[in-house]
C-alpha cells in the first residue's frame, strides 16, 4: 500500500491505538497531523519525520467545535488537503448503570461521538470539494456485543455504526468514502487498567486465545484507507480475534 503524496489525520494519536495507526500509515509514506489532548507528542513526531514523513502535532480536545474547526483550517494551509481522517480518540468512563452519574454518561458522548461529529464537520468539505477521501472510525466490540459496566460506552460505539453507515451514504457519490474499524479487546492502557480476573474472563470468549495488540488494528486501518479499499464504503470492519 502506497500514501505516498496523502496527508492522514488521527486523533488520539499521542498513545495506544492511534500511535500505531499514525506510524503504520507514516510506514507507507502518509504524511501525518497528530491530534491528542496531551501535549507530549514529540516522540511520535520524531519517529514519523524518521520514517521520511512530514508530521504536524497539535494538541487540541476534540469536544471543542470552534478550536477544532480553526486547527483544520490551519492544517489545510500548511499541509494543502486532507486524504484521511481516522476518529480514534476516545475514552471510557465504566461503571454499573445503577450507579453511573449523568457526568460519566455524558463526558463519554461528549468525546466519542460529539468528538467524531466536531473533528469529521470540520475535515468532510474539503475531502467532498476535492471529490476524494476516506474517513475511518474506531468503535468497538461492545458497540455490537453489549458489555456490563459500558452502558456509555458501548452506546457511542454502536452510535458510530449509524455515522459511519449513513454518511457513507451522503458522501459516496462526491468520492469520500465512511467505514469503521470495530476492535475487540486490545492491549493497551485502556484494558490494562482490568484487573487480572476481567482480563481472564476476556481471553476465554476469544477464540484466537489473545488480546489484540494496536498492530492488529493499525493493519485494518491501513488497509481501509489504502487505494485498495476504495470499492468499500459503509462497511465496519471487526478485529475481535473471533470473540463476536
Ligand atoms: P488510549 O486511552 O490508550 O488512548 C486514547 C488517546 O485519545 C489518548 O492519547 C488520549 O489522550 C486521547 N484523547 C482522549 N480524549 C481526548 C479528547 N477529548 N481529545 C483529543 N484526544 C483525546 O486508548 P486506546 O488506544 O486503547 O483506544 C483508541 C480507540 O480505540 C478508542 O476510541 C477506543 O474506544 C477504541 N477501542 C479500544 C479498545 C481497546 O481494547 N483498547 C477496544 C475497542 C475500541 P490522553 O493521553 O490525554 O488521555
Amino acid at each position: 500500500m502506497n500514501f505516498q503524496g496523502q496527508t492522514a489525520l488521527i486523533t488520539g494519536a499521542g498513545r495506544g491505538i492511534g500511535k500505531i495507526i499514525a506510524l503504520s500509515l507514516a510506514a507507507s509514506g502518509a504524511d501525518i497531523v497528530l491530534v491528542d489532548m496531551n501535549p507530549e507528542m514529540d516522540d511520535v513526531q520524531k519517529e514519523i519525520e524518521n520514517l521520511g514523513c512530514k508530521c504536524l502535532a497539535f494538541q487540541a480536545d476534540v469536544t471543542d467545535f470552534e478550536a477544532i474547526d480553526s486547527m483544520v483550517k490551519n492544517i489545510l494551509e500548511e499541509m494543502g488537503a486532507i486524504h484521511i481522517l481516522v476518529n480514534n480518540a476516545g475514552i471510557t468512563q465504566d461503571n454499573l448503570f445503577l450507579r453511573m452519574k449523568p457526568e460519566q454518561w455524558s463526558k463519554v458522548i461528549d468525546v466519542n461521538l460529539n468528538g467524531v461529529f466536531n473533528v469529521t464537520k470540520a475535515v468532510v468539505r474539503s475531502m467532498v470539494k476535492q471529490r476524494s477521501g476516506t474517513i475511518i472510525n474506531i468503535s468497538s466490540v461492545v458497540g455490537f456485543s453489549g458489555n456490563p459496566g459500558q452502558v456509555n460506552y458501548s452506546s457511542t460505539k454502536s452510535a458510530l455504526v449509524g455515522f459511519t453507515k449513513s454518511l457513507a451514504r451522503e458522501v459516496g457519490a462526491r468520492g469520500v468514502t465512511v467505514n469503521a474499524v470495530a476492535p475487540g479487546f486490545i492491549d493497551t492502557a485502556m484494558t490494562q487498567a482490568l484487573n487480572e480476573s476481567q482480563q481472564q474472563t476476556i481471553l476465554q470468549q476469544i477464540p484466537l486465545g489473545r488480546m489484540g495488540d494496536a498492530d492488529d488494528i493499525a493493519n485494518a486501518v491501513t488497509f481501509l484507507a489504502s487505494k485498495e479499499a476504495s470499492y468499500i464504503t459503509g462497511t465496519i470492519l471487526h478485529v475481535n480475534g473471533g470473540m463476536y
